[in-house]
């Protein structure tokens, strides 16, 4: 039997704001990580965003894309800030990410909600509600309502209309579902599948083709709900779930609303995944309002370098153990000022990353 990779090759991509701030404790927590548990990281650290526009005059070089699309993962911060808020749409630093997305064709986008029990009081839900909440939400990115053709304006007798085009083509199904599903195998071992099957012939094939699918995950359970019947289950009772595989209107919709269940902003990952290489982002901006302060909640880069070990080092131990890393520090009653409560210890950036990070040694 072959041996299991133990070396990986990791684009860095920091970013602007606080995405600095935050990388620079997910690497030392990923330090540890590996430390503990015997893998090893190859970091390489390139520029993207603001901080590329001013130093490489474009958002993304072509250089950085063909890094990230050699590396075995991509970890990034975040990008844009006031200072180049007045360039063009094209020439901004989010069309860096965006293009970056593009070119890797990461069509599947994963949200997980997770909520840490020390913190189970920060949501607008009951915590007894909230409380055990574990899902993840994979939302199709790359097709859909955004991408569809025919779309437009166009003015008719009766006055103007506004058309987009519902498409999915069965392969664009079958590979975000199969991903889904792979992913389930390595968690509860359960998806449920989000469409309107009762009303659009798109969610129809939908349905079929994750069907199909789902024949060669024999050990995963699957269930179908109506987009209209999540929205509501994830609020009634939202521990029933694994893991949601929605498309990209639904997906976008649902993973906001799955994404509040855990109160913070400044707790949230998320990855993009293609056929290649993956991107870990926390869902956040570079939030230019406490920049360069030392006051950024860095737990949502490091839970997506938690993601980044599970997924794409196939790791789940390692991000088991950050995980629980994080949790301790949070019932030890340290917080940054975004999650702060009342009697708890109020602590900077780069102090939550090194708590983490010593749990992290201590846990083994
Ligand atoms: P933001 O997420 O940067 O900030 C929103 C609010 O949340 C701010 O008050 C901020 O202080 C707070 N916040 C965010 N992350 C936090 C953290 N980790 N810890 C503590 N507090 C945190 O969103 P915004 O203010 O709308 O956007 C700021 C810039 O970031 C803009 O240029 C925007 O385009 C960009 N942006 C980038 C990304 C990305 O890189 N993926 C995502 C969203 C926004």
């Amino acid at each position: 039997m072959a041996e299991s990779k133990n070396a990986f090759d990791v684009l860095v991509l920091p970013g602007d704001g606080i995405g600095v701030e935050v990388t620079e404790e997910a690497v030392k927590v990923l330090r540890a990580a590996g430390k503990a548990h015997g893998l090893i990281f190859n970091l390489t650290t390139a520029l993207v965003g603001g901080a590329a526009i001013d130093a490489e005059g474009a958002p993304v070089s072509d250089e950085t894309i063909r890094l990230a699309a050699q590396a075995d993962a991509v970890l990034l911060g975040a990008v844009g800030g006031p200072k180049w808020d007045d360039l063009p749409t094209e020439k901004r630093p989010e069309k860096g990410l965006l293009g970056m997305r593009k070119d890797l064709d990461l069509f599947a986008n994963l949200r997980p909600a997770q909520v840490f029990e020390p913190l189970a009081s920060a949501s607008t839900l009951k915590p007894e509600v909230v409380k055990g909440i574990d899902l993840l939400v994979v939302r199709e990115l790359v097709s859909d309502l955004y991408f569809g053709e025919p779309r437009g304006i166009t003015r008719t007798a009766e006055g103007r209309e506004g058309f987009n085009t519902m498409r999915y083509r069965d392969w664009e199904v079958e590979r975000v579902a199969r991903k889904a599903f792979e992913i389930a195998m390595v968690r509860r071992r359960k998806v449920t599948s989000v469409d309107k099957a009762n009303v659009l012939e798109t969610s129809g094939l939908w349905r079929e083709v994750v069907m199909e699918v789902a024949q060669d995950f024999p050990e995963i359970e699957l269930d179908h709900q109506y987009v209209d019947n999540c929205s509501m289950q994830l609020i009634r009772n939202p521990s029933q779930f694994d893991v949601i595989v929605t498309g990209n209107i639904f997906g976008d919709i649902l993973s906001d609303e799955a994404a509040m269940l855990t109160g913070s902003i400044g707790m949230l990952p998320s990855a993009s995944l293609g056929e290649g290489v993956a991107l870990y982002e926390p869902v956040h901006g570079s939030a230019p309002d406490i920049a360069g302060q030392g006051k950024a909640n860095p737990l949502a880069m490091i839970l997506s370098a938690a993601m980044m070990l599970e997924i794409s080092c196939e790791a789940p131990e390692a991000a088991a153990s950050v995980r629980r890393a994080v949790n301790r520090v949070l019932e030890e009653g340290y917080r940054t000022g975004d999650i702060a409560e009342r009697g708890s210890s109020v602590v900077s950036c780069s102090e939550m990353g090194d708590l983490v990070a010593g749990r992290l040694g201590e846990a083994g």
